[in-house]
């Protein structure tokens, strides 16, 4: 029979209920159990793709394309598995869902109700995507107190009803408030709790995020006034090792909890690969140092799965690679390149949308080209990197993507033909799995040892293949095409010592226990530039 567990978050958003389901997921993947996650978003836009970056980091797109809250890429990237659509559903689906069985008639005449139309619909998702699980963790993101959450608590309160509590676990994540004296506070988390309870669920364990280590008075102080036994009050420290809190819920005996709780067997830890990962990580034998260069480069979380997956590039090579972000729009002149460079092994550009910082992008890709740099081009990374080829080195001088520039006369980079006369915006890019046939001899071929890859995508434009027989006789190699070589994949810099860029996004598909290839082999090239460097430094 199926388990339920469900992660609640109190007092402040943003406090890490993603990476704390996902770090619970892996120790119990960690001891053989099938875990399933779902994570739900309270907001009304049907999906995460069409919300802007800047306030809500990375869209994160799965193998069956759906784009969606960015946690997806810390269950995928934590458990090691792959998710499809049914991991994330919001609110404004729900009600969607729920208003086309009405015109459907498939509600037989009833008034249809938040309790219990809406909540059926909630309960059947969750229902429906932990069939085959041993385990299913739910997320409900938001903080309890808002809006838009009740009906999804009520839903898991029901839920609890159904399977039995005894196969329900829930989980409460909140902060603990360090004052200006530096004591820790324990009434607001206090508070988020009681708001739980008055929505009827009184949570099993409680994960206190802080900032400075809990003594037991505070424990016995949120036991005692939240009803919580003191050795279920779990700990959850600040650390900018992400992959280090799987280990330290481990240390505090989280699994054996679970386990107790949801009467489920008290297995031993047999898997220690995670573990044996993050000792890697933590004793590097070198270490890179990458440039990404890219317009959001502000908030930390929109390059997300970017910023790990060049961490999971460095872990294959024993080595960690440490980012600069670089605001593309800030650079102008050979003189800033300089500055922004100095010390740099490798320059990646990621994906994005829209005109803003594309001049930025073009001047670091033709600084990482002419000075032989290690580059790894991400979709419009990729795109950039071929109107700077066309530009600077096929002669095609008003070389841009159409996107940027609707009237050039060097449309290198243009608009898919599905993609025109669109009447929506949201869920139509081309999106998710698609098969890249790779070219022999190349760069791609050699990082992923097979002919034919599948890679995940999100993109409107494409290369322009009335220029292809121009800019490959110039020395740009189009290594993957679309088996039917319509499309170009991937593009690389022959004379170069590693100049890769891609039109799919590998990003999604890297985890620290399976670095990406690209990021492996771009992270090497990096390592390979600096010891040339090096050489030649101590040989001036
Ligand atoms: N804006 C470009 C396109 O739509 C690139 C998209 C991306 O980087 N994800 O094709």
């Amino acid at each position: 029979m199926t388990k339920y567990i469900f992660v609640t978050g109190g007092v402040v958003s943003g406090i890490g209920k993603g990476i704390t389901t996902a770090s619970l997921g892996r120790l119990l993947i960690n001891r053989g159990f099938n875990v399933m996650v779902t994570k739900i978003d309270p907001y009304l836009n049907s999906d995460a793709g069409t919300m802007n970056p800047f306030q809500h980091g990375e869209v994160f797109v799965t193998r069956d394309g759906a784009e969606t809250d960015l946690d997806l890429g810390n269950y995928e990237r934590f458990l090691g598995i792959d998710l499809s659509r049914d991991s994330n559903f919001t609110t404004g689906s729900v009600y969607s869902e729920v208003f086309a069985k009405e015109r459907r008639g498939e509600y037989l005449g009833q008034t249809i109700q938040l309790i219990p139309h809406i909540t059926d619909e909630i309960k059947e998702r969750i229902y429906r995507i932990g069939s085959d699980a041993d385990i299913v963790i739910t997320e409900i993101g938001g903080t309890i107190g808002d809006f838009e959450t009740p009906p999804f608590v009520e839903a898991i309160r029901q839920m609890a009803v159904e399977v039995g509590r005894e196969s329900t676990l829930f989980m409460h994540v909140s902060l603990i408030y360090a004052s200006p004296g530096g004591e820790n506070k324990s009434k607001p988390t206090q508070h988020s709790i009681r708001k739980l309870q008055e929505l009827g669920i009184q949570p099993d364990i409680l994960i206190c995020r802080t900032s400075q280590p809990m003594d037991d008075g505070i424990r016995e102080k949120i036991s005692l006034l939240c009803g919580i036994g003191q050795e279920y009050i779990v700990e959850g420290k600040d650390t900018d090792l992400v992959e280090e809190i799987p280990l330290t819920f481990e240390r505090q005996g989280m699994a054996h909890l679970v386990a107790k709780r949801l009467g489920l067997e008290d297995r031993p830890l047999t898997n220690c690969v995670w573990g044996d990962m993050v000792h890697k990580l933590k004793n590097p034998e070198s270490r890179a140092r990458i440039a990404i260069v890219g317009k959001y480069v502000k908030g930390s979380d929109t390059y997300l799965s970017v910023k790990e997956a060049v961490k999971h590039g460095g872990i294959a090579n024993e080595s960690v690679a440490d980012i600069k972000w670089v605001d593309s729009e800030t650079l102008i002149g050979e003189k800033d390149l300089e500055d922004q460079f100095e010390g740099i092994d490798g320059v990646l550009v990621p994906g994005g949308f829209g005109v803003r910082g594309i001049e930025g992008m073009i001047v670091a890709i033709r600084y990482a080209r002419e000075n032989r740099i290690p580059f790894l081009g991400l979709c419009l990374g990729m795109q950039c990197m071929v109107i700077e080829f066309a530009r600077h080195a096929a002669g095609l001088k008003y070389a841009n993507s159409s996107e940027f520039d609707e009237q050039t006369l060097h449309p290198v980079i243009d608009l898919m033909p599905d993609q025109r006369n669109l009447a929506d915006m949201g869920a139509t890019m081309r999106l998710g799995l698609y098969p890249c046939v790779l070219k022999e001899n190349t760069k791609s071929r050699a990082a992923y040892q097979q002919p034919i890859i599948l890679e995940r995508h999100r993109h409107r434009y494409e290369f322009n293949n009335r220029f292809r027989d121009q800019l490959e006789s110039e020395g740009l190699c189009f290594s993957g095409l679309s088996p039917d070589e319509s499309l170009v994949e991937i593009a690389e810099v022959s004379d170069h010592p590693w100049m890769v860029a891609s039109q799919f996004h590998p990003e999604f598909q890297s985890k620290p226990l399976a670095p990406h290839p690209l990021f492996r082999d771009f992270i090497q090239a990096a390592l390979e530039y600096q010891r040339r460097c090096r050489t030649q430094e101590s040989t001036n």
